[in-house]
C-alpha cells in the first residue's frame, strides 16, 4: 500500500516488521474475517496463533515470558496494518489486549499478578478486557455503581459493566469498582477479575451496527470473591491509573482511524478507476477527482499529525489534550472518508460484501468509545480555554 507522506518516524527494522505483519494479516486474518463477522467474534485459536507468531504483548519483559520490546512504534504498526486491511473487529480487539489492558498490569500490577498473567497474555492463552462503562455510567465514570466491599482478605464485588470489548471471550478483565461509594474519583479502584471466578457471568455478544467480528458484551458480578492480591496498584487510586493510561488508548484509536481511512481510500481509488459510466471511468469526472483530492489532503494532514503524536508518545510527552485532539480529529475524518468513499461506490457501497460498506459501519463507533468526541473537546478546551 502506498504511503501518503514519507514516514520519518520508522526505521528499516520497522519496515521489515511491517511486511511480516502484512503477510500474516493477508494469510491469517483477511480470509477468516467474514466467518468471524457471522460468529460475532474471532476464534480463540486466532489469539493463540497471534501469540505463537509473536504479535501479542511484545512489550512484556523477558522475565514474564515476553520479548521486552518497548518501542511503541512496533505496536503502532500492528494496529495500523490491521486497520488498513479493513478487518475492523480484529483491529480493535487485539490492540485493546496489547496496548490498552496490558499497561495496567505492567505499570501498576503486583509481582504475583504479572508472573501469573503476562505469559498467558503474550501467548494468547488468556484474553484480556477492560471494564469501566456501566449501563448508567459511561462518560461520567465517577458515577459508577459497581461496588467492591472490603471483607478482610478479599473484596465482594457486585454490579455490572456494559459494552465490553473482548468481553465474551475474555479470561481476565481489569474492572473499575467503587471501594468507597461515598467518594467520587477517590473511591475508585481497579481489580483484576478472572472470568472463571464464581458469580462472574457474561451476556451474549451485542449485535452492533459495525465491528461485527468483535465480541462486545455485558459482564455481571454477583457476590464475586476477589482476593486482595488482585488489586491493581493501591486502593482508591484507580481513577488516577485510568487517566494515566487513557492517552495511549486514545492514540491507539487514532492509529486505527487513520489506518482504516487510508485503507478504504486506496480501495475506492481502484474502484473508481475500474467502474465506468457515460463511456469513461468514474474517476475521470471532476467531482470524483475533487472528492479524492480532498480526502487525500485531509488524510495526509492526519497522517502527519498522527506520526508526530506517536513520536511524542514514544518520548513520554503526549499529554491528555494532544491525545484527545488526535482521537477527535482522526475519528471524525475516518467517518468522513468512509462516507464519501461509500458515495463514490454508488449502490454497491451499500452492500455488506463490499469493503466500503463495512468501513462505513465500522467507523461510526470510533467517535463514541475511548471517551466520546464531545468529552475529547472538553479535555482540549480545558487546556486551551481553562476549566
Ligand atoms: C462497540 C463499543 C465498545 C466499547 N468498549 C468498551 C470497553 O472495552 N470498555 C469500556 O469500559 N467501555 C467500552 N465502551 C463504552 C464506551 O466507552 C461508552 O459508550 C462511552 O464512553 C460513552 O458512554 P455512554 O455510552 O454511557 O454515553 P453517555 O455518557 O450517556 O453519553 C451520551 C451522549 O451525551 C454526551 N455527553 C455526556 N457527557 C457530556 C459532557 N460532559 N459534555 C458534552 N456531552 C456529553 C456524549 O458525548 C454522548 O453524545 C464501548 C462502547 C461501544 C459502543
Amino acid at each position: 500500500m502506498q504511503e501518503f507522506i514519507e514516514r520519518s518516524i520508522f526505521t528499516e527494522e520497522h519496515d521489515i516488521f511491517r511486511h511480516s505483519v502484512r503477510d500474516y494479516i493477508e494469510k491469517e486474518i483477511v480470509p477468516n474475517n467474514a466467518q468471524w463477522e457471522k460468529a460475532h467474534m474471532v476464534t480463540r485459536e486466532s489469539w493463540e496463533k497471534l501469540g505463537a507468531n509473536g504479535f501479542l504483548c511484545i512489550q512484556v519483559p523477558e522475565a514474564y515470558g515476553g520479548m521486552g520490546i518497548t518501542d511503541f512504534r512496533y505496536n503502532a504498526i500492528f494496529t495500523e496494518e490491521l486497520s488498513r486491511s479493513g478487518c475492523a473487529g480484529p483491529a480493535v480487539g487485539y490492540p485493546l489486549h496489547n496496548d490498552i489492558v496490558l499497561p495496567y498490569l505492567l505499570d501498576f500490577g503486583n509481582e504475583e499478578l504479572k508472573q501469573k498473567w503476562c505469559p498467558k497474555m503474550a501467548s494468547g492463552e488468556a484474553i484480556a478486557a477492560v471494564a469501566m462503562t456501566e449501563p448508567a455510567a459511561g462518560s461520567d465514570l465517577q458515577g459508577m455503581k459497581c461496588t467492591a466491599e472490603d471483607k478482610g482478605d478479599h473484596y465482594l464485588v457486585n454490579g455490572s459493566k456494559t459494552f465490553i470489548t473482548n468481553g465474551y471471550l475474555c479470561d481476565i478483565a481489569v474492572v473499575a469498582v467503587k471501594t468507597d461509594p461515598t467518594l467520587g474519583a477517590k473511591g475508585i479502584s481497579l481489580l483484576l477479575m478472572e472470568a472463571a471466578m464464581e458469580g462472574f457471568t457474561k451476556g451474549e455478544p451485542f449485535h452492533k451496527v459495525g465491528l461485527h467480528a468483535q465480541d462486545t458484551c455485558e459482564l455481571f458480578f454477583d457476590n464475586v470473591k476477589v482476593s486482595k492480591g488482585n488489586l491493581i496498584g493501591k486502593e482508591g487510586e484507580g481513577f488516577k491509573y485510568l487517566m494515566h493510561e487513557l492517552a495511549q488508548e486514545r492514540l491507539v484509536v487514532g492509529i486505527g482511524a487513520v489506518g482504516a481511512a487510508e485503507g478504504i481510500f486506496w480501495k475506492t481509488l481502484q474502484y473508481t478507476n475500474e467502474r465506468n459510466a457515460f463511456g469513461r471511468s468514474i474517476s475521470q469526472f471532476q467531482n470524483t477527482r475533487f472528492k479524492l483530492a480532498e480526502l487525500a489532503s485531509k488524510i495526509t494532514m492526519a497522517r502527519s499529525f498522527l506520526d508526530q503524536c506517536t513520536a511524542l508518545h514514544c518520548a513520554g510527552k503526549l499529554d491528555a489534550a494532544m491525545a484527545s485532539m488526535i482521537k477527535y480529529t482522526t475519528t471524525e475524518l475516518q467517518c468522513e472518508v468512509a462516507d464519501e468513499c461509500l458515495q463514490l461506490h454508488g449502490g454497491y457501497g451499500y452492500i455488506w460484501e463490499y469493503d466500503v460498506a463495512r468501513a462505513w459501519a465500522d467507523a461510526r463507533v470510533q467517535r463514541i468509545y475511548a471517551g466520546t468526541n464531545e468529552i475529547m473537546k472538553e479535555l482540549i478546551a480545558r487546556k486551551f480555554v481553562g476549566k
